[in-house]
């Protein structure tokens, strides 16, 4: 059976041990719940590794913000050429984060998962149709 591409895992916000499980609740634009589940309910991996984990994807979203608002600046110069009015560029941006935020949120909890958890690592073996009991494994090995 084929392995789930990291790829593909990161884009749907699965778990980045098994790349199965969901890692958040809900739809990225649904007006329910936008959570992160406590455990992958594929491998039972506890998303949240220690109290207040998630307090780092702050950075990693403020980068992200930073970087989609220059390029909402420079794609608002080039669309309309404005050189005389900063209210334009503002209200492009902010209102271009508020609608990206969604994104933000997840993204930036998938990419601290994946690539700035060096203790989180895929494991094959868990990449299966089957649900396995992941407790049995150290994840953080
Ligand atoms: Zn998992």
């Amino acid at each position: 059976m084929a392995k789930t591409t990291k790829s593909w895992a990161m884009l749907h916000a699965k778990c980045p041990r098994c790349r199965r499980g969901d890692m958040f609740e809900g739809a990225t634009y649904s007006f329910g719940s936008n959570r992160v589940n406590l455990n992958c309910p594929h491998c039972q991996m506890v998303f949240e590794i220690e109290p207040g984990y998630f307090y780092a994807a702050m950075y990693v979203s403020y980068a992200m913000n930073v970087v989609e608002g220059g390029i909402l600046w420079v794609a608002t110069f080039l669309i309309t050429g404005n050189n005389d009015s900063p209210w334009l560029y503002l209200a492009t941006i902010l209102g271009g984060l508020f609608v990206l935020s969604p994104l933000n949120f997840r993204y930036s909890r998938v990419i601290l998962l994946y690539w700035l958890s060096p203790k989180v690592h895929y494991r094959p073996h868990l990449d299966a149709d089957t649900p396995t009991d992941g407790n049995k494994y150290k994840w953080f090995k």
